[in-house]
């Protein structure tokens, strides 16, 4: 079955992948425009180590996962991009502004430790006391998706311990 994965293009004027990360880069000027390389010491190399003349490259791109890809998608940081850009808009006369969605957690995998979108939930009932009459206790725990309330992607399975 095909699948189709999701690029982020980023200009490389607004951030850099980290030192000999390989990832998919941009250069124009070049028959094959989009290749594997990596960034080092501010300067640009295809994945063979053979160096790129400064400023051909343009932007990069995480290297794909793969048909089967275990990593979970990124609405978390592209809705969190989002709800900062419009606090900011709302509030220009702060500084420091942050947005971050609260409802994730962490939880192992497959592949690690993955961050997964929750829903918290409480219980609540009347617990006996041993002096008798009753006391109201209140849990707070999270449930997690299985799948992205975003765009609906599965996470990848919870890892079979035992
Ligand atoms: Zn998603």
């Amino acid at each position: 079955m095909p699948t189709t994965e999701k690029i982020t293009w980023y200009p490389v004027s607004d951030r850099l992948p980290d030192d000999e990360m390989t990832v998919l880069l941009w250069h124009p000027e070049m028959d094959e425009p989009v290749w594997l390389g990596y960034h080092l010491d501010g300067g640009w190399f295809a994945a063979d180590s053979f160096p790129l003349p400064d400023g051909t490259v343009l932007y990069w791109a995480e290297m794909l996962a793969g048909p089967e890809k275990t990593s979970t998608c990124n609405c978390r940081a592209d809705i969190e991009e989002m709800l900062l850009a419009r606090f900011i808009e709302q509030s220009p006369e702060a500084t420091e502004h942050k947005a971050s969605l609260t409802g994730y957690g962490f939880l192992f995998s497959g592949t690690g430790l993955e961050m997964k979108g929750c829903m918290p939930f409480e219980t609540t009932a009347k617990f006996p006391l041993k002096k008798g009459g009753v006391k109201a206790k209140t849990q707070k725990q999270s449930m997690m998706f299985n799948y992205c309330p975003f765009c609906g992607e599965k996470y990848p399975d919870q890892k079979k311990t035992g």
